[in-house]
């Protein structure tokens, strides 16, 4: 009964979203450009989409940084050698140049939020199989700032961590990892003062839910890996057992 309940509620949903599509048809939430056959999946157009979300992106395995060599060894990667990072992993949509530099910029705007979900589903879409890899036991998103968070309306970590909550069936833990200061913007600081920057910036909230969890973190951009490695050290320091990044773009 409540099988043929849903799957009638499914249908009434199919027809109106056709209908929709007929009388207002989907337009790419980057580029504007008409959609004429993407109903599921990111609103994104197809050139959005090979700019947005590279099919493969060979990185670190620790930082996530860009490699191009196949013999690469971590031990002697620029962006995690000779640096502490707290993390285990990360996992990247793709590079911050380009069309994903411009998607990430546009989707940090309050009225931008089906471009933030459209991301999202993307790096769903494109790193799947990675994702179910980690094994997550639960999704936590950067936090901002209170105040910074009350200005701008939103989060967008928090919106892609909605996203990938859903596509991996696992709980998205909200207020748990709280940003207690009201730090400096990252941009223009030297690598070394981007993680004095953010010394003691986190705080956890009822460490009960995150005790031995695999945590799979999420943010928009990763660059030093600063603000991602002291969040990454709160959870381990009030108990996480492992902390995988997820990141839209890799700087
Ligand atoms: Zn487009
Ligand atoms: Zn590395």
């Amino acid at each position: 009964m409540i099988g043929s309940v849903r799957g009638l509620q499914d249908g009434i949903r199919g027809l109106r979203r056709a209908g929709c599509g007929l009388l207002f048809p989907p337009r790419c939430v980057h580029c504007d450009a008409d959609l004429f056959d993407t109903l599921s999946g990111p609103c994104l157009c197809a050139e959005c989409l090979t700019r947005c979300g590279p099919e493969q992106w060979y990185g670190c395995p620790r930082c996530g940084a860009p490699v191009s060599d196949e013999n690469y060894s971590f031990d002697d990667c620029p962006g995690c050698c000779k640096t502490k990072l707290w993390f285990d992993t990360v996992l990247v949509l793709g590079g911050y140049h380009s069309g994903l530099r411009d998607a990430v910029l546009r989707m940090k705007r309050p009225s931008h939020d089906p471009l933030s979900l459209a991301l999202g589903q993307l790096l769903w879409e494109r790193r799947r199989d990675h994702l179910s890899e980690i094994r997550a036991d639960v999704i936590v998103p950067v936090p901002m700032y209170w105040r910074r968070r009350l200005q701008r309306g939103k989060n967008n970590p928090e919106t892609l961590a909605g996203c990938l909550a859903r596509a991996l069936g696992v709980s998205m833990l909200r207020g748990v990892l709280v940003r207690q200061l009201n730090t400096k913007p990252q941009a223009g600081l030297s690598p070394a003062s981007r993680f004095r920057n953010v010394r003691g910036a986190f705080r956890v909230r009822r460490p009960d839910g995150i005790r031995d969890a695999r945590i799979l973190l999420i943010d928009d951009v990763l660059t030093t890996g600063a603000t991602c490695s002291e969040a990454a050290k709160t959870l381990k320091r009030a108990g996480a057992a492992m902390v995988a990044v997820a990141v839209v773009a890799r700087a």
